[in-house]
């Protein structure tokens, strides 16, 4: 057997997972690439989210909107049969108990309190499958904002059901024609749409991408996920930290989430991404959506559509501060298939009675590879978040029974 990981080990990582850098970088990635018309309005998110997050008043309003209104402590569910057959102590942190079933909630809501004390009426927001969307929606519609969701034509023809609830909360949802008609160029097209629109309106970025300061907004919005888990840890487990702490990495807002309550522990920190939309793994430096990070390039420098089964991992980058704790060696990266990962969902599902998110199903199904190709040491202890529930991705499934 191997010898056990040192514990509690405190981990020097110059800020990171804490504030940003100076001028919102993490180590070369970061930074504020945008016109100067958005410039200023990033400098007014900043200077309203640092006052917000420093004012007591704000935490426990967004305290009590994540108790009442969206559910949480979400529950440490200690996954038996899964763990019996893996030879690993695997706990599952339930992101897909919270209202509208999954971790962008917890964001949403701290966007959306900050609009309104900021004086804004509305929210601007970009989504891929939709659930980015219909978090903006729902929080928008629980404070008595405007929602406007930019969504490209081809996700809106995929997800039907999202749209509708979009519609539903009162929302409206631009379809955007241009380039693949995807999440990217939703993206592109919201920041577009801000620029004439600042002054009433704010722009709810989805993950923790985007220029300053919302690369570390957002994993602040977030670590409530890695909190409430290190708590959790602390009661349940005789060592009190997991070996491993383990997430899916779309733009990484779940994955930084829960990275940030075991950053300063001995916990290993594995981020594992699709095959096909690999940013940490296998990006190169470049620049979009306003913030230096890691994007899939072909040999030009031209951004690579991304491909893969679960939506919410379908962006061809990851969050800088993602490709800095990578270069740090604070956390790996790691990659899964398509195949993989609809595997895996259909395990948990028979093994525990949950349908966990294909998104979710990624950072479970290196689970299971790494505890049988014994990567992962028996008796090892995981904490796995599990970011969604898998309402959304019937019909993908479906095909794979
Ligand atoms: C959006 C989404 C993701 C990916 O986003 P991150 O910012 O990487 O967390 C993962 N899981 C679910 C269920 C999602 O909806």
């Amino acid at each position: 057997m191997r010898e056990a990981p040192p514990r509690h080990r405190l981990v020097p990582l110059g800020g990171t997972m804490d504030g940003p850098l100076a001028r919102g970088r993490f180590g070369d990635y970061g930074g504020r690439y945008v016109p100067e018309s958005l410039a200023e309005a990033c400098r007014e998110v900043d200077e309203a989210f640092r006052e917000a997050w420093a004012d007591p008043g704000f935490r426990a309003a967004l305290v009590r909107l994540l108790a009442v209104h969206a559910g949480r402590p979400t529950p440490l569910t200690p996954a038996e049969r899964m763990s019996e057959a893996l030879g690993v102590r695997l706990y599952l942190k339930r992101e897909d108990l919270t209202h509208t079933g999954s971790h962008k909630i917890n964001n949403v809501l701290g966007q959306a309190l900050l609009a309104v004390r900021m004086g804004r009426r509305r929210l601007i927001a970009e989504t891929g499958a939709g659930q980015h969307g219909v978090a903006t929606a729902t929080a928008a519609a629980l404070l008595g904002l405007e929602a406007t969701v930019f969504m490209g034509e081809r996700d809106i023809e995929r997800q039907a059901l999202n749209v509708f609830r979009m519609r539903m909360l009162g929302a409206e949802v631009v379809p955007v024609t241009t380039g693949s008609r995807t999440l990217k160029d939703a993206t592109s097209e919201a920041m577009r749409h801000w620029v004439g629109a600042t002054a009433d309106s704010h722009y709810c970025v989805g993950s923790v991408i985007g220029p300053d300061p919302y690369p570390w907004m957002v994993r602040e919005f977030q670590r409530v996920i890695g909190e409430e888990a290190r708590g959790q840890c602390a009661a349940e487990l005789r060592t009190g930290v997991p070996d491993y702490v383990v997430a899916c990495v779309g733009g990484g807002s779940n994955a930084a989430g829960t990275f940030a309550g075991f950053a300063d522990t001995s916990a290993r920190l594995v981020g594992v991404e699709a095959e096909g939309g690999a940013g940490a793994a296998r990006g190169r430096l470049g620049v979009l959506h306003g913030c230096r990070s890691l994007f899939l390039q072909d040999g030009d420098g031209q951004i690579v559509q991304a491909h893969s089964i679960a939506a919410g991992l379908d962006y061809p980058g990851v969050g800088p501060e993602h490709a800095h704790l990578r270069d740090l060696g604070r956390a790996r990266y790691v990659t899964v298939t398509d195949e993989e990962a609809a595997e895996a969902a259909v395990r948990l599902a028979r093994a525990e009675g949950i349908v966990p998110a294909l998104e979710s199903a990624h950072a479970l199904a290196w689970v299971i590879g790494a505890a049988r190709g014994g990567e992962l040491p028996a008796g090892s202890t995981v904490l796995m978040t599990l970011s969604g529930r898998g309402d959304k991705d019937v019909s993908t499934l479906k095909e794979l029974l």
